[in-house]
Formats: structure tokens, C-alpha cells, sequence
């Protein structure tokens, strides 16, 4: 194997060492060449490091939604609202949470655990504040409409 323990000089071809900067024959610069042979294998090994977390990340998911969809049909069976409330508020809060991860890290961002967690349950509140809104509301529109009523002259 030449290549590991020679370069080629890029300006005249000619062999030279690997420790050496520059050309022996020419005196051209070495190192140009070196940096983009390594500029070549970073390129070809960062993808594949990439695929590698996107596919773990995937597989992770997948489990955990296998698994949360189990808890709640487990729950089912001697707690049906308790699996409801998990189907309403847990579940939606895990997809809300794994699309925005997708696009952090389609963006290039690293997206650590704790960012996940931050997400999930930022994700769950606002959830569970649209529930407690939309009853406040309902229970809103029944008093107003129970006055009216009344003062309609009553039922
Ligand atoms: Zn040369």
C-alpha cells in the first residue's frame, strides 16, 4: 500500500514521504493534498453516522409507541379512562414530540434527550390546557345560555 506511507505531489506527480509538507522536486505544498484526502473520508463516514441515528432513532420511536399503546390497552381492560387520558394526552404529545425532533435534526440539530423530555411535556400541558380551555368554555356557554334562559322567563 503506497498511498498510507506516500503522497503524490499534486503539482508534478512526483512521490514524496508522508511526513514531509512539501515537494522535494517542485516544493509544492503537500498538505493541500492531505487535507482534502481527509476532507474525503470525514465526508464518507459522517452520512453514514447520520443513517446510522436516524435508523436507531426510528427503531427507539417505534418502540416506544408500541409500548405506550400497550400501557394503554392494558390500562383498557380495569381503567378505561385512565387509558383514554393516556390515549388523549400522552400519545399526541409523543407524535408532536418526535415530528419537531424530525425536523431539528433534518435541519442538522442535534436534539438531546433532555430537549425530548423538555418537548414532550411542554407538548402534554398544552394539551391538557386545551382540554381544561374547551370544558371552561363549554361550561362558559351553558351558564350563559342557562341565564338567558331564565331570563327569558325561565324553563
Ligand atoms: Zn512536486
Amino acid at each position: 500500500m503506497e498511498g498510507i506511507r506516500s503522497s503524490l505531489c499534486p503539482e508534478c506527480g512526483a512521490m514524496n514521504r508522508a511526513a514531509v509538507t512539501r515537494c522535494w522536486l517542485c516544493s509544492g505544498n503537500l498538505e493541500a493534498s492531505s487535507a482534502r484526502s481527509e476532507e474525503v473520508i470525514l465526508a464518507e463516514i459522517v452520512p453514514e453516522q447520520i443513517r446510522r441515528s436516524a435508523a436507531s432513532f426510528a427503531l427507539s420511536t417505534l418502540l416506544l409507541l408500541v409500548t405506550i399503546l400497550c400501557v394503554a390497552f392494558g390500562l383498557a381492560d380495569f381503567a378505561p379512562g385512565l387509558s383514554g387520558l393516556l390515549l388523549l394526552i400522552v400519545l399526541p404529545a409523543f407524535l408532536i414530540t418526535v415530528i419537531r425532533t424530525r425536523r431539528h435534526e433534518a435541519r442538522g440539530e442535534q436534539v438531546s434527550t433532555g430537549r425530548k423530555v423538555e418537548s414532550f411535556v411542554i407538548s402534554a400541558a398544552l394539551i391538557v390546557a386545551t382540554f381544561f380551555g374547551l370544558a371552561a368554555l363549554a361550561f362558559l356557554a351553558f351558564f350563559v345560555y342557562c341565564l338567558v334562559a331564565l331570563s327569558r322567563g325561565g324553563f
